[in-house]
């Protein structure tokens, strides 16, 4: 009796600290859309290829296939595991995956269930050996992201089963039904992850521009050409197997260009608030300079000092004071378009380049961040507690070109000079360089 008590109340014990440890998880901190989404995926996820293993008969390859392809895909992670442990360590919000190569193969050749249990097996491997140990990512968005990856991998099997086009199999002769085949596969899979991608974006709520939701340019370059190897995996394995090491190399230089560019990004974004830091900016300034001269257009430039930064400092200490320099730089960009140019100049100071702007325009552009800037409530850590600053103000100095200047150099002395004025007025406003004191 004394046993069983002991036992009953060690069993309490332990589901308390479960408990306690499920309900402090990152992940119910979410917006309730996003979360609802992510479970919703989860599920589908889980529940599909379930449902389908249950509903339809294996086929007889499937399973010597997905041998093969969660070998070669095993094997690709293993010899690119440092790198892909650097690319994920620089950058968290990488949604690139060079592991869908084998999810196309997959979906070309396999059943949905069981493509959907091969990206589950590529993903954890992934996961035990190159996410676990970088903690950019918490773990509730490489979950959700595990279940975007097999849905897309369900829905592109799925959709070969249903145009009755495929699966594509040994014996079948290679037509045009082969490259329909892995051509809808290839389409389906894409707009699939894209689609759950940019919803699950858009739901998460920190990023709404088009580039956020749809990545890119190169990160969709990048996921062309991994499918286009996928499809040449997919074909060579049915027609003639041995040759479909020769996508390991182009796989791997794959990788490591992929770090290269990565790299270039790291050299020239300011790590304190991921704007760019104020060389690459210079030099971002100096090409939209050169080509506002050729094309005979204005631009802008906008700088602004938060106001009395030092105080923030001295009352919530300099950890809290990072944190509000990195939410002031997410509402810098948040205030302007995707093509303006956002840096960190040092310290508290920050320029911003207006390719094409008026001085009107550029005006409204300066009153809009000094509102949104006053709106801001920041969270700070604060003594092991939280605390909110709020009551923030900025002071902006603007310059345009030509008006305010015939070179860069005098562009930014100019919105200097502007930005010393604010200050001397008073702060909390914003002057251009052209307006009479
Ligand atoms: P003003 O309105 O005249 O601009 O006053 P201010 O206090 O903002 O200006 P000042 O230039 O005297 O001080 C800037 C302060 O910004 C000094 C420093 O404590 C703080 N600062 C500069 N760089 C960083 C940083 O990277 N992190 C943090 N937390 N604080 C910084
Ligand atoms: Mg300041
Ligand atoms: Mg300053």
């Amino acid at each position: 009796m004394a046993l069983l008590s002991m036992a009953l109340r060690t069993s309490i014990a332990r589901f308390r600290v479960v408990r306690g440890t499920v309900s402090n998880w990152d992940v119910w901190k979410q917006a309730p859309g996003w979360l609802a989404f992510a479970l919703s995926c989860e599920f589908a996820a889980v529940a599909l290829p379930i449902s389908d293993a249950v509903l339809f008969p294996r086929r007889g390859m499937d399973l010597i296939w997905l041998a093969v392809l969660l070998a070669l895909g095993v094997g690709q992670a293993e010899l690119s595991a440092r790198i892909e442990r650097m690319r994920r360590w620089m950058s968290g919000e990488t949604h690139i995956n060079m592991t869908s190569v084998w999810y196309l193969a997959g979906a070309v050749l396999l059943s949905p269930a069981v493509v959907s249990l091969l990206a589950a097996l590529l993903y954890l491997h992934l996961w035990i050996r190159v996410w676990r140990h970088v903690r950019a990512r918490p773990p509730h968005r490489v979950a959700v992201s595990t279940a975007w990856a097999l849905l897309s991998c369900f829905a592109a099997s799925a959709a070969l089963r249903v145009t009755g086009l495929g699966p594509l199999d040994v014996g079948m002769p290679s037509t045009w039904r082969a490259g329909a085949i892995v051509l809808t596969a290839a389409l389906v899979f894409e707009s699939v992850n894209a689609c759950l991608a940019a919803a699950g974006i858009y739901l998460y709520g920190r990023k709404r521009s088009r580039q956020a939701l749809l990545g890119t340019w190169s990160d969709n370059a990048l996921e062309t050409v991994t499918l286009c190897l996928g499809g040449l995996a997919a074909l060579a394995l049915v027609y003639q197997p041995a040759l479909v090491l020769l996508v390991l190399p182009p796989l791997l230089m794959l990788h490591r260009s992929v770090l290269v560019k990565q790299l270039e990004v790291a050299a020239s974004t300011d790590d304190k608030t991921g704007l760019l830091n104020a060389l690459a900016w210079h030099d971002s300034a100096q090409r939209e300079y050169s080509r506002s001269i050729r094309e005979n257009r204005t631009f802008g430039v906008l700088m602004a000092d938060l106001d009395y930064f030092k105080r923030v400092n001295d009352t919530y200490g300099h950890v809290a004071g990072d944190v509000v320099l990195k939410a002031v730089a997410d509402t810098l960009r948040g205030q302007v378009r995707d093509y303006d140019v956002v840096g960190r100049f040092g310290g508290e100071e920050f320029a911003i380049l207006l390719p094409g702007a008026t001085e009107p325009g550029a005006i409204t552009v300066g009153e809009r961040i000094r509102l949104a800037i006053a709106d801001m409530a920041v969270n700070v850590p604060l003594d092991g507690m939280h605390a909110d600053v709020e009551g923030l103000t900025v002071s902006i100095g603007i310059a345009v070109h030509p008006a305010a200047g015939d070179t860069l150099e005098k562009l930014l002395l100019a919105a200097d000079t502007a930005l010393y004025r604010a200050k001397s007025a008073g702060r909390n406003c914003v002057i251009s360089s052209t307006q009479a004191p």
